[in-house]
C-alpha cells in the first residue's frame, strides 16, 4: 500500500462516499406540541418536540431583551442494545448545549422578551448521527411551531476513515480502527446564508480535509433541506430522500 492509499476503500453497506443513507421526515408527530417532527437516517431516528414561545421561568434566566431558546436531548434507555441509563448525561447536556448554539443562528427570538421557547429531542434508535438528526428534527418542529426564523438548518456527520472522507457516517464505520482510524465531523449548515452553525470534530484531521468535508457535508445538507421543506408543506406525511 502507498503511503497515500486509504485502507478504507468500501462501505459496508455499498453507499457511495458521499452518499447519505435512506432517509425519512415526517412533521407533525406529537398532536399536542406546538411543533414536532421526527428526521430518520438509516436506522437512527430523532424526534423533536417544541413548546412556546412561553414566559420563562425561572425567572432569574429571563432575558429582557429578547426570547431564549432551551434545547434538551436525551437518548432513550433502548435506543441502543446497551441499555442507556435514563435521565442528564454529560453526553447529554453537550449536545443540548451545542444543538441550541446551531438552532440560535436561525432562530429570531427579538419580538419575544422574557420568554422560552423549549425544544425537546429524543432519540428512540441509535445508530451514529444521532445529533444532526436531532438538529434535522428541531429545525422542522420549530418551522411547524411558528417560530420566527431566519433560514432552515440541515445537519450530517461527515467521517474521515483512515484517509477516505463519507457523508452519514453510522455506528460501524465510526467504529472504524484501521490505519488512521474513524473521525467524525458533524457539521451543520444554514439553509440560505450556507453559515456553518455546527462543526465539532472528534479525531484528527488536516486542514485541506477539512475543508473537503465542509464541502461534502453543504451538497448533502441541501439534499437534506429538499427532504425537510418537502415535509413541512404536508404535515403528516412521511416524505422519504
Ligand atoms: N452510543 C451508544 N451509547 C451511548 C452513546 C452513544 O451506544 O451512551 C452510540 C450511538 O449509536 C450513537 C453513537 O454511539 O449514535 C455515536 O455517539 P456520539 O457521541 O458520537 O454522537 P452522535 O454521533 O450520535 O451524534
Amino acid at each position: 500500500m502507498t503511503k497515500t492509499e486509504s485502507a478504507y476503500k468500501k462501505r459496508a453497506d455499498g453507499r457511495k462516499f458521499d452518499e447519505l443513507r435512506p432517509v425519512i421526515a415526517k412533521v407533525g408527530v406529537v398532536p399536542s406540541a406546538d411543533g414536532s417532527a421526527m428526521y430518520q437516517s438509516g436506522k437512527t431516528r430523532a424526534l423533536a418536540v417544541v413548546r412556546g414561545p412561553r414566559l420563562l421561568h425561572p425567572k432569574h434566566l429571563e432575558n429582557p431583551e429578547k426570547g431564549i431558546l432551551r434545547v434538551t436531548y436525551q437518548m432513550m434507555s433502548f435506543s441502543v442494545w446497551d441499555r442507556i441509563k435514563p435521565g442528564n448525561s454529560r453526553r447529554g447536556q453537550e449536545i443540548g448545549k451545542v444543538s441550541e448554539w446551531a438552532l440560535n443562528e436561525i432562530v429570531d427570538l427579538d419580538a419575544f422578551p422574557n420568554s422560552v421557547v423549549d425544544v425537546i429531542i429524543q432519540i428512540p434508535q441509535a445508530d451514529a448521527g444521532t445529533r444532526v438528526a436531532g438538529l434535522n428534527a428541531a429545525a422542522m418542529a420549530l418551522a411547524q411551531a411558528g417560530v420566527p426564523m431566519r433560514e432552515m438548518l440541515s445537519a450530517v456527520a461527515v467521517g474521515k476513515m483512515d484517509r477516505t472522507l463519507v457523508v452519514d457516517v453510522d455506528k460501524e464505520e465510526e467504529d472504524f480502527e484501521d490505519g488512521e482510524g474513524a473521525t467524525d465531523i458533524p457539521i451543520g449548515i444554514t439553509s440560505r446564508t450556507k453559515k456553518i452553525a455546527l462543526l465539532q470534530l472528534d479525531g484528527k484531521i488536516s486542514i485541506p480535509e477539512l475543508r473537503e468535508s465542509i464541502s461534502m457535508a453543504k451538497k448533502a445538507c441541501e439534499k437534506i433541506n429538499e427532504v425537510q421543506m418537502k415535509a413541512l408543506k404536508e404535515p403528516g406525511k412521511e416524505i422519504k430522500g
